[in-house]
């Protein structure tokens, strides 16, 4: 049943049964942008904690202002200033303003700020050309946030806005979902290091630099073993190495070739084979696993693939690990610019451009779609699903796609 090929979504079910939240940390707020919290936070006060002046301005008793207007100017006595930082000395009685600037606390008795716009002041007296309601500019302790009110789930993905409330609120550090720890491997004895020199019949390791780039991205420092050859022994150190990470991601060996003995390796080590092939292509030989909390993904080696296949299953395992509530890529519909052919009856994992225009997604693909073409990635903001079988798609019509990247958009 593991040999026969499974549809993407299906993969993505058996992968996603495996992962599940890591453990908590606690954490300084500098150090949680993108984390996820492990706990629901409660409001200890409210925010703004005191009624506060919105303006730059003046405190008044509304009921003095009644009828003030251009033409007839109520005249008040000034009987302060108040600082932003600094509590009001003294209540504001009939007749009276005091002198108030944006944040400083309201001082009692009054019940609006008059904006400085609206007013001139004399020696010690301001004329206000205007009459307020009560409560005009005016920013209510609690307007924000109310003491014991339940500001942000426990799952909440941390941005800057919801750092900053956590700041608002006096929490220097929360509980939030540990990062995975990614071990990359790339086997393949053609392979050499971007500052070797290139021998008949090697190629470069470009997987390693994208595996830990798109890591990355999600905020992951993965750690990245040197190259494996195409040897039992060595890939059977390595791997067993691998194995005590959260997540272990190889690249190549994993096909039927005559050295791919990256499955044998891994059933010799105790790996439980979840599945192995998907009905797509690029991206076939996915091989995943588990062992004990250890998710096992064995990438195919063709650098597309390997991306394809990072976008599709990794990605979304490892933001289920950081305890995200949303693991999976929102679908979009797009009008496709070309006609793609199917050449079986795999699902074909376009790489496109993707772009807005007259109110719908435009996709159009970024040139050879071979595996080994790394290029086709380049540029790429999306990818597109075009269904397997003989027809394939014709230009203009509707295709899947989800979107990679929010820039370049540009049609
Ligand atoms: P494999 O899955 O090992 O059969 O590899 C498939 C293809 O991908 C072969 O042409 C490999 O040379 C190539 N390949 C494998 N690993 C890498 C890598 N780390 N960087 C670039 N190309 C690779
Ligand atoms: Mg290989």
């Amino acid at each position: 049943m593991l040999d026969k090929l499974i549809t993407i979504d299906e993969a993505r079910a058996r992968v996603l049964a495996e992962a599940k939240p890591l453990p908590a940390e606690k954490l300084s707020l500098t150090e949680v942008l993108g984390r996820a919290l492990a706990e629901t936070i409660v409001a200890p006060h409210a925010v703004p904690p005191f009624d506060n002046s919105g303006m730059d301005g003046y405190a008044v008793r509304t009921i003095d202002l009644l009828g003030a207007s251009g033409e007839h100017p109520v005249r008040l006595r000034v009987v302060e200033t108040i600082p932003a930082g600094h509590m009001p000395a003294r209540e504001v009685r009939a007749g009276e303003a005091a002198r108030i600037m944006t944040g400083a606390p309201i001082p009692a008795g009054a019940d609006a700020v008059v904006q400085v716009e609206h007013t001139e002041e004399t020696d010690g007296e301001v004329l206000v050309f205007e009459s307020v309601r009560p409560g005009k500019n005016v920013r209510r302790a609690g307007d924000d946030v109310r003491a014991g009110e339940r500001v942000l789930a426990a799952g909440t993905v941390l941005g800057p806005a919801e750092i900053g409330v956590l700041a608002s609120l006096g929490f220097p550090q929360v509980r939030v979902h540990k990062r995975p720890r990614v071990a990359v491997i790339s086997t393949g004895s053609e392979l050499v290091e971007v500052d070797q020199p290139l021998r008949p019949g090697q190629i470069r390791n470009s997987n390693s630099y994208t595996l830990r780039a798109l890591c990355q991205q999600l905020g992951i420092e993965a750690t990245v073993f040197g190259i494996v050859p195409d040897d039992y022994e060595a890939t059977r150190t390595a791997i067993a190495a691998g194995l005590e990470y959260d997540v272990l991601l190889t690249s190549g060996g994993v096909s039927v070739g005559r050295y791919d003995f990256v499955k044998e390796v891994e059933e010799a080590l105790g790996v439980e084979r979840r599945l192995w092939g998907v009905a797509m292509k690029p991206g076939k030989p996915l091989a995943f696993g588990v062992r004990g909390d250890t998710l096992v993904f064995g990438l195919p080696g063709n650098p597309v693939s390997a991306m394809v296949s990072f976008e599709l299953f990794v990605k979304p395992a490892l933001l289920r690990l950081m305890g995200y509530p949303k693991v999976t890529p929102p679908l979009y519909h797009a009008i496709i610019e070309e006609d793609i052919k199917s050449s079986d009856d795999r699902v074909h994992v376009v790489r496109v451009r993707a772009w807005r225009e007259d109110e719908s997604w435009h996709v159009t693909s970024t040139g050879d779609q071979g595996s080994g073409i790394l290029r086709s990635m380049v540029g790429a903001n999306g990818l597109a699903f075009i269904p397997g079988g003989p027809r394939g798609v014709r230009a203009g019509e509707q295709v899947e796609f989800l979107l990679l990247r929010e820039d370049l958009q540009e049609p």
